[in-house]
């Protein structure tokens, strides 16, 4: 791994590592999930892991699992209180293929 690639993965500083404390509404031992800043409809949600990636789709195996079984919880429950539910990750590709069904 480069220092820049080491570096980026040790960072700590970002606002998914470090959020804003009144914007979080849950958190898990796999990831947060926080209230979307602009929502484009009720409950719209920001979920991120508790390793800092990129993106979820750069967790390894066991990690990316764990955090899509977690922000399947939050859809759940989201989807029980709104009847359905916008929830998002930011990086750089969509939560679409939740565990093995990924393509
Ligand atoms: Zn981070």
């Amino acid at each position: 791994m480069a220092d820049d690639e080491a570096a980026e993965a040790n960072r700590t500083d970002c606002f998914l590592c470090n959020p804003n404390g009144a914007l979080v509404f849950h958190e898990g031992s796999a990831g947060i999930a926080l209230a979307g800043l602009g929502p484009i409809v009720d409950g719209y949600t920001v979920v991120a892991s508790r390793q800092h990636v990129s993106s979820a789709t750069d967790l390894p195996g066991l990690a990316l699992k764990s955090f899509c079984t977690y922000a399947e919880q939050i859809r759940g429950k989201l989807v029980e209180i709104y009847g359905s539910c916008l929830m998002t990750e930011h990086g750089k590709a969509g939560l679409c293929g939740m565990g093995d069904d990924a393509q």
